[in-house]
């Protein structure tokens, strides 16, 4: 028989009848089935506003604590069903938020916050989910299990705030932890490192971790539940009427997600597509319907046109000016190993004769400052640091190899009197992307998506504005 794997995210725990809900839709599938919870809407930003205040501060969070506390008590009684089963979910938390308060009490004594402190305070909230969730299973009499990452192994390269899971170590025990037909609960968005810390698999990490199990169990499938249908051309937030995308390759996910999409986590795919594994993303406001997105091995069909347009705010520019900086060899490794050294992720780099741009996410932009500032080759006269910048990508398999995909696109933001500030492709074959002025990128994301997805006649008046202006 095999395992299907099922997630559920914050989305779909945000009110206060939600696990109960999550349990009717795990109740329409057959065991043996891996349920992989988030933590409960918000509440991982909640405890980790706590840990930063309380090694800031040195104060106790004690109203965060008690805040907490009444929350968790009410998803209990509002969801456990019968006062025996209400009674051990109760003890089985408090005993949790007993041990969340000794590790605030520790920040608190030491007036500091290591890394492996951080990192466990924050797997709370999933914890505590899978504690809840579990009773509530049992209590309606299905065969349920908590089987917890620290129990199983599910082991990690040991990276704080952001570890990657090692799947041929982590697969030595799991079949004696997941044996039988039954229901397993299992908190997500952490793994423990070899010597048994807990790491963190970086923000929206339950995906990740699910994949993982997925792959670990050879599971038939991995169905994410959301409160949307599935992945869109383009965000509602931003575009008129996107469509849902029935079908993305795994590397169409990827980057999609990498570009701003927060459907899934970036890696969610990583884990599923060595061995073929479909993600299938659900809606649980329709749970009779059929997947809205289903993701698995690249499509054999030819590329017609963008499948999506994503955008993303996370990214900043490092820029290194110099004379003949570009083309001197070596300059681009050294720069490169200086951030390597500080920790520092690069995302693309673009090279002129005079300057290096370095394309970041936004959060490591000044770690990245100081690193050059203090180490910089003798070549670079001027660091310049541009973090007003939004991302534009469009994604689809094939993009890069389709003329004139990107031409329309420019056409159609130079339309509205955008500029482009730097264009990138061929990384992936599955996506290009260019770089506007933060204030311009709404207008970019529809300008774009109104040119690759409007029915003809809407594109027609669209191409037929007054705008005539071209800035490329
Ligand atoms: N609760 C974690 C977060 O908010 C992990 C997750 O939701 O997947 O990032
Ligand atoms: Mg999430």
């Amino acid at each position: 028989m095999s395992y299907k794997v099922i997630k559920f995210g914050g989305s779909n725990l945000r009110n206060i009848k939600d696990f109960s809900r999550c349990a009717e839709t795990v109740k329409g599938y057959d065991t043996p089935c891996v349920i992989v919870l988030s933590a409960f809407f918000q509440v991982t930003d909640h405890l980790k506003k706590a840990a930063l205040q309380a090694s800031e501060t040195g104060d106790f969070p004690s109203i965060f604590i008690e805040e907490f506390s009444a929350a968790c008590r009410e998803q209990v009684d509002e969801n456990v069903e019968g006062d025996l089963f209400i009674e051990q979910a109760r003890g089985e938390v408090q005993q949790l938020l007993n041990k969340l308060a000794l590790l605030f009490r520790g920040i608190h004594a030491i007036g500091e916050l290591p890394p492996t402190i951080y990192d466990t305070i924050l797997s709370y909230g999933e914890r505590i989910s899978a504690v809840i969730f579990d009773s509530v299973l049992r209590s309606r009499k299905l065969d349920s299990v908590l089987c917890l990452p620290e129990d199983f192994g599910l082991i990690t390269d040991g990276e704080f705030g952001s570890a990657s899971i090692l799947l041929k170590e982590s697969s030595k025990n799991i079949r004696g932890h997941f044996k039988g037909n039954r229901y397993f609960v299992v908190p997500g968005f952490y793994g423990v490192s070899d010597e048994g810390k807990i790491t963190l698999l970086g923000r929206g990490g339950t995906d990740y971790s699910a994949a993982a199990l997925a792959n670990l169990l050879d599971a038939g499938s991995l169905d994410v539940w959301k409160d949307v249908d599935g992945f869109q051309t383009g965000d509602p937030k931003i575009v008129n009427n996107p469509d849902t995308i029935g079908y993305l390759s795994y590397s169409e996910a990827a980057e999609l997600s990498y570009f701003g999409a927060r459907i899934l986590h970036p890696r969610t795919v990583e884990p599923l597509q060595p061995k073929d594994i479909p993600v299938r993303i659900f809606n649980i406001a329709n749970p009779a319907e059929e997947p809205g997105t289903i993701i698995g091995p690249d499509p054999k069909d030819e590329f017609t046109g963008p499948k999506s347009i994503t955008f993303s705010r996370n990214f900043s520019v490092l820029k290194l000016k110099g004379p003949g900086i570009g083309i001197k060899p070596g300059v681009l490794a050294g720069v490169a190993g200086i951030m390597d050294s500080a920790g520092v992720n690069i995302s693309s780099v673009f090279t002129s004769q005079t300057a290096i741009c370095f394309l970041l996410q936004r959060s490591d932009l000044k770690k990245a400052r100081k690193a050059i500032k203090v180490h910089a080759p003798a070549l670079i006269s001027d660091v310049e640091t541009i973090s007003d910048i939004a991302l534009v990508a469009l994604v689809g398999e094939g993009i890069t190899k389709k003329q004139g995909v990107a031409a329309k696109a420019f056409q159609a933001v130079a339309e509205e009197n955008i500029n482009v500030e730097i264009i990138a492709a061929g990384a992936s074959t599955a996506a290009v992307y260019f770089v506007v002025k933060e204030s311009d990128c709404d207008r970019a994301v529809n300008a774009t998506h109104r040119y690759f997805f409007s029915p003809p006649e809407e594109k027609d008046s669209f191409r037929h504005s007054d705008l005539t202006s071209v800035v490329l």
